[in-house]
Parts: structure tokens; C-alpha cells; sequence
């Protein structure tokens, strides 16, 4: 058996010293802004028998965002520890992530089960500067109410400095890796009074962190409420076809712009679009394409979903959301998934419809 490791020790001057000796990584601005998106499943065949398809959906739709925006993804499915099952799997994966590829600024988590709902998005990381962690969630929310939603988990941006290995270590100290887990799984609970897992999870255990070495770690976590980092599924998939449709006549009228404005052509279509929408007040998030789509509870894999909504109002959810991105994609191809619950039904565009 093996175990989490040795600490790693000054991870920020050894990086230093590799992007100093590998000079083509180091080049530019680029470096700053460099992310490795890093997801994965379990070791073994699904026990759902659908589960291992829409693993596959989930990951083809990561990879659609890679190519996009020229990103790189690392798919792991083995346990880097074997003690660390499920959400636990992410943390020595996230450590060795980042010593693998000290090339990377950032190293983005994102849960099988997230679908990126955006594919035109990026993600803002000038505004992230000063922070080391970015996850989706709420301040006031975690120091007043101290919710278990008041943060999110699935979906983080950690950054690629000892500071974050110092968190990783920290943070899967109290999970099934660390000594006393059960011990864990009791702390959180007494102090998240709406945690509903008994045991140790590792979104309670970053809440703890926050609430309880608060000093320690908090001025460099960003939690963002800006956009959907992450977004809880129920409050979307229900929406997302009225997005879409909004999305096609802004299309229409964006590209009649553009023809009537020839010297428009310069912006990027992307651009031309935002502006519009700014210009016409149609920028609330509501009929804003959500970033990321989480189907937190579901559990696609196991099929052990949360007792509060039926499998099928999850798997309803799921093509609409990987149908919704998926059209964002295909419309190059000039085609489109008309209904987004029907996943094998596609349709040529018009000729003449607006290139992305
Ligand atoms: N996961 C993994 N290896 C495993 C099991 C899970 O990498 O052996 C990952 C997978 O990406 C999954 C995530 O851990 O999405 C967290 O689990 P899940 O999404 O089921 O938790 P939830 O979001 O429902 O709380
Ligand atoms: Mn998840």
C-alpha cells in the first residue's frame, strides 16, 4: 500500500527553477494564465448501466472546451490513494497534477458530473490575482448561516504554489486518507447544521477550514458568485431552453448587424454578441448561459442519487444541459440538436444561419 506522501517542500523556488530551465514554458504572459483542466471517474465499470455513456458526454464535452479555448485535460481514473474514494479521489490526483506539470498556473478540478454550459466563457482570471483557490459560493452566507451550500466543492481553481499543497495536505487530512475520519465526519456535522452525509466530505472540510483557521487561509480564497463557476442543476435545465432560444434570435440580429456594418467584422462574433446584449439589457443571469452546470446528487455512475428528485428528472437534465453545450459546438458544423431532450436527433442549419 501506499499513502499520500511527504509534504512537498518549496514547491514555489523548485517551479521557479524548472520554468528557468524549460524557457519556452516560462516565455510571454502566457504562464500566468496557463490552466490544466483535471477530471476523472472511478477505476471500474459503472453500476448504472447508462453511467458509463454519459461519462463519456460529460468528458467529450470537456474536451470540446479544451479544443476551444486551447486548454489541456488530463482524465485520470485510477485511485492515486487507495484510501481516498469518490470526492476524496481529487486530492493526491491534485498534488500530483501540479508537480507533474509546473508549466500550469492553475489547475482546474472539475467533477465528471459539471457540464460546461458555456463554451464561449473563459475563465476571468485577472480578477483572481491575488488568490490561490477559487470556488463558487457565498461569504455571508458561509459565516452567518454556515451552510453546507454555501460553497461548492465539485468545481475549484487552485493554483500551482506550495501554499496549495500546504491546502491539498491540510484539507485530505481530514478525509478517509488522514487519521481519524469518523472523528471528522462528527465535527463537521456539529458544526454544518445541514450537512447531510454523515461522514467526512471534503466540501464540509474546506467550510471548517474557513470557519475555523479563518486567519490561516482565507485572504487568499476567492469564492465567486458572479457567474456560475458551479451551478446546482435543478435551478437551470428547466431554463435552458428559453436561453437557447434567446441565444438564436440574438444570433439573427447580430449577424444581420454585421452585414449591414461591414467594418464590424473586426470584433470577434463573441464580442459583437456581448455588446449587443449589454446595449439591450439582456444580461441577467437568467438569460445568461450558465458557465458550468453541476449535476451534484445525481450520482450518473453509481445511480445512488439524492432521495429528493427522481432519476429520470436527472437524466432529463443532463441532455438538455450536454445537448445545450453540444449545440454551441456543433452550429460550426452547421448543425443543431432541435429539442435538447432528444440526443440523437440533429438537423442541418439554414445555409445562411450566423458562424460563430
Ligand atoms: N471521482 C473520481 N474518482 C472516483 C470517484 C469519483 O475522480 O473514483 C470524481 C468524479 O469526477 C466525481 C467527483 O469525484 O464527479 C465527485 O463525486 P460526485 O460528483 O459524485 O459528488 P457530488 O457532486 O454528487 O457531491
Ligand atoms: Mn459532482
Amino acid at each position: 500500500s501506499y499513502a499520500f506522501g511527504e509534504p512537498v517542500k518549496d514547491w514555489d523556488s523548485k517551479r521557479r527553477e524548472w520554468l528557468k530551465l524549460h524557457p519556452s514554458f516560462a516565455a510571454g504572459a502566457a504562464v500566468d494564465n496557463r490552466v490544466l483542466i483535471v477530471t476523472g471517474s472511478q477505476p471500474t465499470v459503472c453500476k448504472n448501466p447508462v453511467g458509463d455513456h454519459l461519462q463519456l458526454r460529460l468528458f467529450k464535452n470537456k474536451v470540446d472546451y479544451c479544443r476551444i479555448h486551447g486548454l489541456d485535460i488530463f482524465y485520470n481514473n485510477v485511485l492515486l490513494d487507495p484510501k481516498g474514494t469518490g470526492f476524496w479521489a481529487k486530492y493526491p490526483l491534485l498534488r500530483a497534477a501540479m508537480l507533474a506539470h509546473p508549466e500550469s498556473e492553475w489547475i482546474w478540478w472539475v467533477d465528471s458530473d459539471a457540464v460546461l454550459t458555456d463554451m464561449e466563457f473563459k475563465l476571468p482570471l485577472e480578477k483572481y490575482k491575488d488568490h490561490n483557490l477559487v470556488v463558487h459560493g457565498w461569504w455571508n452566507m458561509l459565516y452567518e448561516q454556515k451552510s453546507w451550500t454555501s460553497l461548492n466543492a465539485g468545481v475549484l481553481l487552485i493554483r500551482n504554489c506550495q501554499w496549495s499543497l500546504n491546502l491539498l495536505d491540510k484539507w485530505a487530512s481530514m478525509g478517509p486518507q488522514g487519521p481519524d475520519p469518523k472523528n471528522w465526519g462528527k465535527i463537521q456535522k456539529s458544526l454544518i447544521k445541514d450537512k447531510a452525509y454523515p461522514g467526512s466530505d471534503d466540501q464540509s472540510a474546506l467550510i471548517y477550514l474557513l470557519i475555523k483557521e479563518k486567519s490561516k487561509w482565507a485572504d487568499k480564497i476567492y469564492l465567486e458568485s458572479e457567474y456560475n463557476l458551479h451551478g446546482y442543476w435543478l435551478g437551470i435545465v428547466d431554463g435552458l431552453d428559453g436561453i437557447s432560444k434567446g441565444y438564436m434570435e440574438i444570433d439573427r440580429e447580430v449577424d444581420l448587424l454585421r452585414r449591414r456594418h461591414a467594418e464590424k467584422v473586426s470584433l470577434f462574433y463573441g464580442q459583437m454578441r456581448e455588446k449587443y446584449m449589454r446595449e439591450k439589457g439582456i444580461w441577467r443571469e437568467n438569460k445568461r448561459r450558465p458557465f458550468v452546470t453541476h449535476f451534484t446528487g445525481c450520482e450518473p455512475c453509481s445511480g445512488e442519487h439524492n432521495g429528493m428528485y427522481t432519476w429520470k428528472a436527472c437524466w432529463n437534465g443532463m441532455q438538455k444541459a450536454l445537448n445545450f453545450a453540444d449545440n454551441q459546438v456543433l452550429r460550426r458544423f452547421g448543425f443543431v440538436h432541435p429539442d435538447l431532450l432528444n440526443s440523437s436527433w440533429v438537423s442541418p442549419l439554414p445555409f445562411d444561419f450566423p458562424d460563430a
